[in-house]
Order: structure tokens, then C-alpha cells, then sequence
């Protein structure tokens, strides 16, 4: 059964329609690519998954839980103990190093300094920046700070992980690494994604990928086998 379902969802800001039902499940531990053309409602679909905004028609259910009915605070609760979120830019605190920034998360969910500090380096060891550790997000390469916020988003050991144009302003070389050790660290966690993209090159890792055209869904492309084949 799905981790995360949503069922005709429709969204419009003020006149301008941006989500005008969408299907679409999100399976356990899956990496599924959102591809369309700019405007034609990835970033809405991924804030009503996540949580962050709430659809006008439609539901969207993670688990027994829906998303679409529950309170602001009660959202904001499951967004930081089930989910992971990583925009193109800027979610690293730009005072804190590297470590601690991928820290924080586990220190606000009550894990004591030590025991976050060094899981926070495996994180940053997975994702290739360990050697980066002590930087501040402004003293490293644009790559180097995505992954890190990759760390940052996984470090809490999420269900899913939702990104946002993560590569979109890196380079192909920056955007590869970027996308291998995402796709490593969630097979390995068995943790989903949900990628939010416009490059064929990106959604070129996804196992599945759901193409988005004026709000609707206009393809559903499996390239890859579902993984209960066995
Ligand atoms: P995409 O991520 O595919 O570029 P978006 O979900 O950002 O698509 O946008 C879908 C449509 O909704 C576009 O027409 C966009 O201009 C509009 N839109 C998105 N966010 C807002 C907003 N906050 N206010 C007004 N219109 C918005
Ligand atoms: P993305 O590539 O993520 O869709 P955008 O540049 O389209 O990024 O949107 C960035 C932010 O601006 C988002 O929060 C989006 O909701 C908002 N936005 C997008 N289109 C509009 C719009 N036409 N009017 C107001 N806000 C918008």
C-alpha cells in the first residue's frame, strides 16, 4: 500500500488554476521524479504532499493521518519527525557549520549534544562532505552545501524526503554527485523521494516518474520495475 496518497487534488491561487486533480501515491521507499514545464504545478503538488499547503478540493493521507484536515501545528509536528525537505537554496542556517547544521534537527528532537554530533558526521561522511565539516554554508561549493542539506534532511531518519529543484543551480558534474549520493543513502535507508524537476537529466535516477502539464497529470512513466518483483 502507498506511503502517501493524494486524490484529486485541485489548487488555485486567487484565478490562477495551479493543481486541477492530481492523483498520484508515493510507495514506500520508492524515488519517484515530478517533471512538467515551469508553471505547471510541481512546487504546488510538493507543498500539498508535504504538508505545507493545503489543497482547496481533494485529499492527500499519510498513513491513517489526513494531511489536508490536520492543523497547522500538528502538520508542522509530522513534517519535522516523517518528512525531509530540501529547496534549490538556502535551508542551512548560515551561522552554523556544516556539522552543526545537520545536527540541529536531531538536537531540537531532544538528542543530546554528542549522540547528534556524530551522527550527523555519518550523514555528512555519506554524502561526501565530511572533509567540509567545520565550513559555514557560505564557504562551500554550491554542491557541497546541497549535500549537506541533504544530510540535514535525512538525519532524523525520515519516511520521505521531498526536493525541490535540489540540482537547479549546479552544475551537470555538482548535479550528478549531488543525485548519486541521494540515490544511495535512500536506497540504503529505504527512504522515499519526491523530486521536484525540470531537467531530463535528473529525473533520469527517479524509478518513476509523473509528468505534470496546466496542473494535470499527463504521463505516468515506470522506468524501472516495481521493486516487489520478488
Ligand atoms: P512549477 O513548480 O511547475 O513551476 P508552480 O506550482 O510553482 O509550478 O505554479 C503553478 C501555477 O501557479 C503557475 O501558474 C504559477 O505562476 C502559479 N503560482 C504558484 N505559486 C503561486 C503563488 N504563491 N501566488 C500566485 N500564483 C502562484
Ligand atoms: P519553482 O521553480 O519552485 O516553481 P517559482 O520561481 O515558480 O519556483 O516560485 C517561487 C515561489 O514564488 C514559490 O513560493 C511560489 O509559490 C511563488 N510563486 C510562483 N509563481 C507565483 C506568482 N505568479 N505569483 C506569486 N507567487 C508566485
Amino acid at each position: 500500500s502507498p506511503l502517501l496518497s493524494a486524490a484529486g487534488l485541485t489548487k488555485a491561487y486567487g484565478k490562477t488554476p495551479a493543481l486541477r486533480g492530481v492523483d498520484l501515491d508515493v510507495r514506500p521507499g520508492e524515488f519517484l521524479a515530478v517533471t512538467g514545464a515551469s508553471g505547471s504545478g510541481k512546487s504546488t503538488l510538493l507543498h500539498c504532499m508535504a504538508g505545507i499547503v493545503r489543497p482547496d478540493e481533494g485529499t492527500v493521507t499519510y498513513g491513517d493521518t489526513r494531511l489536508d484536515t490536520l492543523g497547522e501545528e500538528r502538520r508542522s509536528d509530522l513534517r519535522r519527525t516523517e518528512f525531509g525537505i530540501v529547496f534549490q537554496f538556502g535551508q542551512l542556517v548560515p551561522e552554523l557549520t556544516a556539522l552543526d547544521n545537520v545536527a540541529l534537527p536531531l538536537l531540537l528532537a531532544g538528542t543530546s549534544r554528542s549522540a547528534a554530533r556524530a551522527e550527523a558526521d555519518a550523514w555528512l561522511e555519506r554524502f561526501g562532505v565530511r572533509g567540509q565539516r567545520e565550513l559555514r554554508p557560505g564557504e562551500m561549493s554550491g554542491g557541497q552545501t546541497q549535500r549537506a542539506a541533504l544530510a540535514r534532511a535525512l538525519v532524523t531518519q525520515p519516511k520521505v524526503v521531498f526536493a525541490d529543484e535540489p540540482t537547479g543551480a549546479l552544475d551537470s558534474l555538482a548535479t550528478e554527485q549531488v543525485l548519486t549520493s541521494l540515490t544511495h543513502a535512500c536506497r540504503e535507508t529505504h527512504t522515499a523521494v519526491v523530486l521536484v524537476t525540470h531537467e531530463a537529466q535528473v529525473a533520469a535516477y527517479a524509478e518513476r516518474e509523473v509528468c505534470l502539464r496546466d496542473g494535470t497529470v499527463h504521463g505516468l512513466h515506470p522506468t524501472a520495475p516495481p521493486a516487489s518483483a520478488e
